[in-house]
């Protein structure tokens, strides 16, 4: 099997000696798009821009593997640029494992059909409350003190149909506060058993990471599940000890940037240009998942959420994508990519505040 590697930077050259080491594959030519690398050669191998590879080493039984560290937002710009030249595409889970241990495996590849509905990326929440809550929680948490999440088996069910229709890359498991959930291993072991290939990752405010139990540290290295800790400035404060006992667990661990502001979005007017807003959206790439439904983003599945609470019913109702007989589902899922309806209820110059606690939220908090 003839593969092209797409980026001949750390990571290219990772996935080039991973191939290089197996006898089905035979690694025939980087591509890559810096004009100052394309003529060159990288371990006898040229590198090439996508002209010279359309012309010189594309034919359609070559399989293009993408060596790259983008962002979801990216990644899915990259599989549509390369769909013209090949049926399979080659992707990669757990991008900073690859990175820090310099070394792959065939557990980091993920192979994409085209022809099938294709997310670089979707969330779901296994816990719908939190024990942090922060003011304009973009999930509405904070408006929510009782504990709720959804059934296992309404979790089992969403994440079959998911994965009877779209290939996945990320699956993230949030919420709320995932360390909330007691059974939260019973969900981690099932989102591991329906996507086996995919990179899962449980996202967490690592507030209560010291009150896991054994069986938590080991599921997430049994399910090579990345534990992704978002800081907040309570999270912070307890960094070091984090980093300690995750270390002493030996689980695959990230934590994601600094949060000292927040941003209220919601405008009941209706009247911003969808495209602006969502162009400047952070979540516009969180596809969210929901009672058998693909949404644009977690804004748009929970806001019926905030209107019941705060009995408005200014926003329009989203209904989602449907996983269930849906013919069109390939069409329907790309279509989320631009703006829906919603969008023009955001901001397209949200308002931003300092990071606080909000125990007692007034529907304010989530306006622009
Ligand atoms: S920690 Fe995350 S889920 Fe919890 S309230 Fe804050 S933003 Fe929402
Ligand atoms: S509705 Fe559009 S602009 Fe608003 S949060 Fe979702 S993606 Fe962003």
């Amino acid at each position: 099997m003839n593969i092209a590697i797409r980026g001949s930077g750390n990571l290219g050259k990772i996935v080039y000696s991973f191939f290089d080491e197996l006898e089905d594959y035979n690694v025939i030519c980087f591509i890559d798009t810096d004009i100052s690398k394309q003529g060159t050669f990288l371990y006898g191998k040229e590198i090439v821009g996508f002209d010279q590879y359309a012309e010189l080493y594309n034919n359609k039984t070559t399989k293009i593997v993408v060596a790259i560290n983008m962002d979801s937002a990216a990644l899915a710009k990259e599989v549509g640029l390369l769909k013209p030249y090949g049926k399979e595409i080659g992707l990669l889970c757990r991008v900073e494992e690859i990175l820090h241990n310099k070394i792959m495996n065939e557990g980091n590849l993920f192979w994409i059909d085209i022809d099938r509905a294709f997310l670089s990326q979707i969330e779901t929440n296994v816990a719908d409350n939190c024990n942090l809550n922060c003011k304009g929680c973009s999930h509405f948490c904070n408006a929510n003190d009782i504990y709720s999440a959804p059934s296992i088996d309404r979790f089992r069910e969403d994440l079959r149909l998911l994965r009877e229709n779209a290939q996945i890359l990320k699956l993230y498991l949030l919420g709320g506060e995932p360390l909330l959930n007691q059974q939260l291993t019973h969900y981690i072991r099932a989102a591991r058993a329906i996507f086996p290939d995919s990179d899962l990752r449980l996202v967490s405010n690592g507030l209560l990471v010291f009150k896991q139990s054994g069986e938590f540290w080991d599921c997430l290295n049994e399910t090579k599940t990345v534990f992704e800790i978002t800081t907040y400035p309570p999270t912070k404060r307890m960094i070091d000890s984090i980093r300690e006992l995750l270390d002493s667990r030996g689980v695959s661990y990230v934590f994601r940037g600094e949060v000292n502001s927040f941003i209220s979005l919601l405008d009941s007017k209706g009247s911003n240009d969808p495209l602006i807003s969502q162009k400047k959206c952070l979540a516009s790439i969180c596809r969210f998942l929901y009672k058998g439904r693909v949404f644009k983003c977690p804004v748009s599945a929970l806001i019926d959420k905030y209107m019941m609470e705060y009995s408005i019913s200014v926003f329009p109702r989203t209904d989602g994508v449907s996983l269930t007989g849906n013919m069109r589902i390939k069409e329907e899922l790309e279509k989320l990519d631009g703006p829906i309806p919603m969008c023009r209820y955001c901001a397209e110059e949200p308002r931003v505040f300092p990071w606080e606690i909000q125990n007692n939220p007034l529907k304010e908090d989530w306006m622009a």
